[in-house]
């Protein structure tokens, strides 16, 4: 048996690479001073896999910025719009693709899979791939000649890369896999010239619903691979979930298959044992979670590494994590604040690779060499189990007495309406915004001051309530209907959140990439979540004593809330989401207690929760739509409830968001300028739609003619009265002074299109 692993994290221990790629950006660092740190940083890493026993490490997994674009800069595919004349694409030209520049708009961005990870799309059609530079080959030539590491490169594989590009009709398809393959074999046959003994070939994509014609296109790409390249060991990855069409899967001319027996483990596993494993082959078997941050039960994964190797023999298994550790922060060493049971139950990679090399080490001289550290890792998870926080019996009795509960208002919508029309008499087309207002650096000195104990918590609540003031102030002059109290008090809306529920802890350097240099620090939710006081009720209160107009409460949705965090893995997603719509539902109801009767639960990542197989689609929605509902429907028929969603896809999303049972959602429609109207011809939607008719991702003001014309797009096609106008998301990154030009044109191209109506 060997360890292996898929990938390392960039970031780095203290986010290193994170900071010389910024300082590198901001012109603090020369070019060649940036190459330096960051081969210094790959080599640390290739170094600490090996001294943790690491027989099977991968390289080329370390990027400057996306594993993704550098596999499109190997291709040549640069865009058009980037300058670019052939051979290995320049750093600046890498990075403009990554980030834009003055001339031309960066590529797309998307979520890897169903992770918070973002790769940027590769575009075909722009320019033929060509084969511009081979990126892994250089990589494992590092790892061998400077520090002695036989590495195992890792590129993506053809089927996934293509899957998850673009610039291409989806007919074209097979076309374009096989303009790639040739490329891919060029690849691999000079690696193989090499010496390169196995590749690591990542194929995610496998594990989505695949047709039969995909999988004959898989096979034939694969034949081909093992045609060119005789010699070349090739290691098909998967990951995230169980591949459905494993007997074909094992049939492929590769000499070595990997596995997720973590996630999607239970059906894997039962294929493995039904099905057998071809002798001839290799088992990468990824049995240590690279999702998540806890440790793993020992025991429980020896037995399962027993129940493969009854199929398998031990001498052609690998070892490893379930996925690359990219989505786990860096080690738990700096973790010295959690409670002790948290403390002793955490995992980040480096302590991953250690369990992974442990269970070889035991496998291959016998149980007792590891005794100890599963005895020692049984009382550690036995304590987190116990934990009082793990025990709340209210929590649980409530959250199980939802399974008879439909979670519904009283009153349907279409009465609600009139209603709510009737207790608010707002005009037509009512203005608003999403929540947040520009956290500029005022606000975030203010909360560093009183983070760091200068500041008392009298100085700094009256630090943000004059914030408040100030901007309900501009609110009222800018002259928008409904009014927020600006989200000044919170760094981020899901963090603001967990400090003040019972169940989370924050680490100290729980870092994990989201995209590019963009890391962030999730919430660890390792307990029952529990509501302990109010959380916005004096932030929104104080804005409604200081206006006439309505006031917007503002929380974060259960869903958005679990998407967000790493979460326990000892009850189900189901559970943790609905404690927290409980907890979320104590505040809707203080809040309308106290006054606050219009309320927006933002969900902007609903969506991304979605798993990876339609199969297992409605299952999830289920619970995650209901979990919204619990938190919003225990509300008075005059109390309006909000949402919102950025990016959205409306349209292949109706049927959810109706079930919602908001009475408002606002919903991103700038960037999709086009497709609006079209959207709404088709749409059933009866509810209220906050359009948001500008990108607050640019600092770019809109002009009044600009926002006129796509609210009179709207009003075109569904009933004016339907309508609300708003930003497309909260304006906490922008500027001030934009910020109020930009919503005053906003205001008088509503009152223009009102004036006509
Ligand atoms: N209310 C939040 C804000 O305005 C919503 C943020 C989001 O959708 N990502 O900042
Ligand atoms: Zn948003």
């Amino acid at each position: 048996m060997k360890s292996s692993n898929l990938g390392y994290p960039r970031i780095g221990k203290d986010r290193e690479w994170k900071k010389a790629l910024e300082s590198f950006w901001a012109g603090k660092l020369e070019e060649s001073a940036f190459l330096a740190q960051m081969e210094q940083i790959r080599q640390q890493h290739l170094i600490k896999q090996k001294d943790k026993g690491i027989e099977w490490i991968p390289v080329n997994d370390f990027t400057y910025y996306d594993h993704m674009l550098d596999m499109a800069v190997m291709f040549g595919l640069v865009p058009k719009r980037f300058a670019y004349d052939g051979g290995p694409v320049p750093l600046d030209t890498y990075f403009a693709m990554a980030r834009g520049n003055k001339e031309a708009v960066a590529s797309e961005m998307t979520k890897w899979f169903n992770t918070n990870y973002h790769y940027i799309v590769p575009e075909f059609g722009e320019r033929p791939p060509v084969l511009a530079e081979n990126r892994p080959l250089k990589a494992y030539l590092e790892a061998r000649d400077q520090l002695g590491i036989v590495g195992k490169p890792v590129i993506v594989g053809p089927y996934t890369f293509v899957k998850l590009a673009k610039g291409y009709a989806k007919d074209e398809f097979e076309r374009v896999v096989d303009q790639i393959v040739p490329l891919y074999v060029d690849v691999l046959r000079e690696l193989e010239l090499h010496g390169v003994e196995w590749v690591q070939i990542d194929e995610p994509a496998f594990v989505q619903d695949i047709s039969e014609q995909d999988r004959a296109l898989i096979r034939r790409v694969y034949e081909q691979f093992s045609q060119a390249l005789p010699h070349l060991k090739l290691m098909v990855q998967t990951y995230f979930e169980a591949v459905d069409w494993y007997e074909e899967l094992i049939a492929l001319p590769v000499e070595g298959l990997g596995l997720d027996f973590v996630h999607g483990g239970k059906a894997n596993l039962a294929n493995l044992t039904a099905h057998g494993f071809p002798q001839e082959k290799v088992l990468g078997a990824g049995i240590v979670d690279g999702r998540n941050i806890w440790r793993s039960a020992l025991e429980e994964k020896w037995e399962l590494v027993k129940t493969i190797s009854n199929v398998v023999d031990p001498d052609r298994i690998w070892l490893q994590p379930s996925s690359s550790l990219l989505h786990v922060p860096v080690t738990v060493e700096a973790e010295t604040d959690l409670p002790g049971e948290v403390q002793a139950a955490l995992a980040f990679a480096d302590e991953k690779l250690g369990e992974v090399q442990l269970l070889v080490q035991g496998f291959r001289f016998g149980k007792y060499v590891i005794s100890k550290e599963i005895a020692q890792n049984e009382k550690d998870l036995l304590r987190l189990a116990e934990s009082p926080a793990r025990n709340r019996e209210k929590v649980q009795q409530a959250r199980k007495a939802l399974e008879t509960t439909e979670a519904k208002r009283d009153v349907p919508f279409h009465e609600r309406r009139d209603i709510q029309q009737a207790a608010w008499k707002l005009p037509l087309l009512p203005t608003t915004t999403i929540g947040s207002f520009p956290q500029t650096t005022e606000v975030r000195q203010a909360r560093q001051q009183y983070k760091k104990g200068n500041w008392t918590v009298e100085q700094y609540d009256a630090f943000i309530a004059e914030q408040i003031k100030q901007w309900i102030a501009i609110q009222e002059e800018i002259g928008l209907d409904v009014l927020v109290h600006g989200e000044f008090e919170r760094t981020d809306m899901v963090e603001y959140f967990g400090e003040k529920l019972d169940g989370f802890v924050f680490t100290k350097n729980g870092w994990v990439q989201s995209y590019g240099s963009r890391c962030v620090k999730p919430p660890v939710i390792y307990g029952d979540v529990q509501f302990v006081a109010p959380m916005t009720v004096k932030e929104s209160v104080y804005a409604k004593s200081l206006t006439e107009k309505p006031v917007k409460g503002m929380l974060t949705g259960p869903a958005t809330i679990l998407n967000w965090s790493f979460v326990r893995d000892d009850v189900s997603r189901q559970e943790v989401c609905e404690q927290i719509a409980l907890a979320l539902q104590a505040e809707v109801e203080a809040l309308e207690a106290a006054g606050i009767r219009m309320i927006q639960v933002d969900e902007p990542a609903l969506r991304e929760g979605l798993p990876l197989k339609q199969a297992d689609r409605a299952a999830y929605l289920d619970w995650a739509v209901k979990s919204f509902r619990v938190a919003t429907s225990t509300v008075a028929a005059s109390t309006q409830i909000h949402t919102h969603m950025c990016y959205c896809e409306f349209h292949d999303f109706i049927d959810v968001i109706s079930e919602l049972d908001a009475d408002v959602i606002s919903i991103e429609t700038s960037r999709s300028h086009g497709e609006l109207v079209s959207v709404f011809e088709t749409c059933t939607y009866d509810k209220g739609i906050g359009l948001g008719v500008y990108d607050i991702h640019s600092p770019r003001v809109p002009a009044v003619a600009e926002i006129e014309e796509m609210v009179s797009r709207g009003v075109q096609v569904l009933p004016p009265a339907q309508f609300w106008i708003n930003p497309d998301c909260g304006l906490k990154t922008r500027g001030r002074a934009e910020t109020v030009e930009a919503l005053k044109n906003m205001v008088a191209a509503t009152h223009a299109v009102r004036d006509r109506l």
